[in-house]
C-alpha cells in the first residue's frame, strides 16, 4: 500500500523526532516503569511533533493513527502505550463541570495521564457482566470493584472504568478522577512493555457526579454544544450499538500497528547483523539458513503491514466487518511478531539474548502483545462469530 505526500511527511517527521529525541535514552528508560512526571515529560516531548491535524490519541485518521503508532512503536512501544491508553484525558470535555474544573489547570498545563480499565481480577476475558457496580444515589454514582492489569493505573489522574450500572441494567463506562474520588493502586510487574506502568485498581466508594457516565454524558455534551456530532472519535465510538466494541476495533488494530513498529525495528537490527557479523570465514547473512531467517523476517512484516493498513482503511470507510478485521488483525499481527521478533534474536546469537542490545526488548514487547485487548484466543472467537454467526462463549 503506497502512502501518499501526507502520510509520507507525517512518518518521516515522527521517525526522525523519534530518533533524535527518544531513542537515545533507551534502554535505561524502559528498565523501570515510567513515574507519572515523565511519562507527562514524554508526553509533552512528543507533543512538540508536528504532524498536522493528527493527534496522537489517533482517532482522527484510523490510517494515519496507523503509521504514527508504527513509528512510535518501532523506537519504544511502552510510549506508544503509555500515550494511547491515556484516551480518557482526550474525551474529558463531554463529562462534568465538576470534574472538568477540578483538572482546569493540569488540562491547561497538558499535565494529565488517563486509563482505561475493563479486565477484573475475577473475569479476565469474559468483560460482559463486569462485578465492579455503579449505584445512582441522588445525582452521584457510586463506584465500587476491583480492576487489575490497566495500563498506566498507577499514574493515572483520571479512569476510564467499565462497570455495571445497576440502574439501567446493563454496563456503561464511567470516569473516576484521582482528585475528588481518589481510587487506590498499585504496581505490577512483567515481562515486557517494561516502561509502561500497569497495575490494580480498587474502588471503594468513589461518588462521581452522574454527568461522568460515558452514555449520560455524551448526551449532554451534545444538547449543550461542548461536542461536536461529526467528532471522528466520540461520534464513532456513540454510533455503534455496542460503544464497547466500536472502541475495541480502533484498539486492536492499533496493538497491531504497535507490533509492526516493533517487527519493523527487529528486521533493521537483523539485517544489519546479518551483514556485519562473520562466523566460518564469512557474513552470516551468506549461510542459508540466516537468509531463510531473513525471509521469514520480511514476509512477516510485509504481511503484517498490509493487514493492520488494509483494517485501517476499512474502519475510515465504516465498513461493516470492522469488527472481525480489527480481530484478525490483532491476533494474527501480534502472534506473527513474536516470531518475528524470536528469529531476530537468533540471528544475533548470544549477543541476542545481552542487555547490551535492543533484540531481547524486542522479544520481550512482542511476546506482551498477544494478551492485552482480548488474548489472540479471544479474537480468533470474536472472528469465528463474525464469519458464522455462531457464538463460541457467551
Ligand atoms: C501488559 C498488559 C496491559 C494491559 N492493559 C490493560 C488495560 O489498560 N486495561 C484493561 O482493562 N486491561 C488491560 N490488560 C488486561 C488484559 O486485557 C487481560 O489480561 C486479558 O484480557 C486476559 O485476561 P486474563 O489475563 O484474566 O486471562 P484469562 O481470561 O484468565 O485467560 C487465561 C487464558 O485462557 C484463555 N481463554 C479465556 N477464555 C477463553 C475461551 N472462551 N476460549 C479459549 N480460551 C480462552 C485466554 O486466551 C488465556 O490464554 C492488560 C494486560 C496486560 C498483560
Amino acid at each position: 500500500m503506497k502512502l501518499n505526500e501526507e502520510q509520507r511527511m507525517v512518518r518521516d517527521s515522527v521517525r526522525d523526532f523519534l530518533e533524535n529525541e527518544i531513542e537515545p535514552e533507551l534502554p535505561e528508560a524502559d528498565r523501570e516503569p515510567l513515574t507519572k512526571a515523565e511519562a507527562i515529560d514524554y508526553m509533552q516531548t512528543m507533543a512538540e511533533i508536528d504532524v498536522g491535524p493528527y493527534s496522537q490519541g489517533g482517532f482522527d485518521d484510523p490510517v494515519t493513527s496507523t503509521i504514527i503508532r508504527e513509528e512510535v512503536a518501532r523506537v519504544w512501544p511502552s510510549l506508544q502505550v503509555t500515550m494511547g491508553m491515556s484516551m480518557a484525558v482526550e474525551m474529558m470535555d463531554i463529562f462534568s463541570e465538576q470534574t472538568r474544573s477540578a483538572y482546569a489547570t493540569e488540562r491547561e498545563n497538558d499535565e494529565l495521564v488517563g486509563c482505561f480499565a475493563i479486565t477484573e481480577p475475577a473475569g479476565g476475558s469474559d468483560t460482559k457482566v463486569p462485578n465492579t457496580t455503579a449505584v445512582k444515589e441522588g445525582d452521584e454514582y457510586v463506584i465500587n470493584g476491583e480492576k487489575t492489569w490497566v495500563s498506566n493505573a498507577p499514574i493515572a489522574d483520571l479512569a476510564l472504568v467499565v462497570a455495571w450500572d445497576d440502574e439501567e441494567d446493563r454496563r456503561d463506562m464511567f470516569l473516576v478522577d484521582q482528585k475528588t474520588a481518589p481510587f487506590e493502586t498499585t504496581h505490577l510487574e512483567k515481562l515486557g512493555w517494561k516502561g509502561s506502568p500497569t497495575g490494580q485498581m480498587f474502588f471503594d466508594d468513589c461518588r462521581i457526579p452522574e454527568d461522568n457516565k460515558l452514555s449520560r454524558a455524551v448526551m449532554s455534551a451534545l444538547s449543550d454544544g461542548r461536542m461536536d456530532p461529526e467528532d471522528s472519535f466520540l461520534g464513532s465510538v456513540t454510533a455503534g450499538s455496542n460503544p464497547l466494541n466500536t472502541m475495541f476495533a480502533s484498539m486492536r488494530n492499533g496493538m497491531a500497528a504497535i507490533s509492526v513498529g516493533i517487527m519493523q525495528a527487529a528486521y533493521e537490527a537483523a539485517l544489519e547483523y546479518a551483514t556485519d557479523r562473520e562466523v566460518f570465514d564469512k557474513p552470516i547473512g551468506q549461510h542459508q539458513l540466516i537468509q531463510e531467517k531473513l525471509y521469514t523476517i520480511r514476509a512477516g512484516l510485509e504481511t503484517s503491514r498490509l493487514l493492520t493498513r488494509h483494517t485501517a482503511e476499512r474502519i475510515a470507510d465504516g465498513d461493516p466487518e470492522t469488527r472481525m478485521l480489527s480481530s484478525l488483525s490483532k491476533g494474527w499481527v501480534c502472534e506473527k511478531s513474536v516470531e518475528v521478533t524470536n528469529e531476530a534474536l537468533q540471528i544475533y546469537g548470544g549477543n541476542g539474548l545481552s542487555k547490551e542490545y535492543p533484540l531481547e526488548r524486542y522479544y520481550r514487547d512482542a511476546r506482551t502483545m498477544t494478551i492485552p485487548d482480548g488474548t489472540t484466543e479471544i479474537q480468533k472467537l470474536v472472528v469465528g462469530y463474525e464469519l458464522t454467526d455462531m457464538q463460541a462463549y457467551t
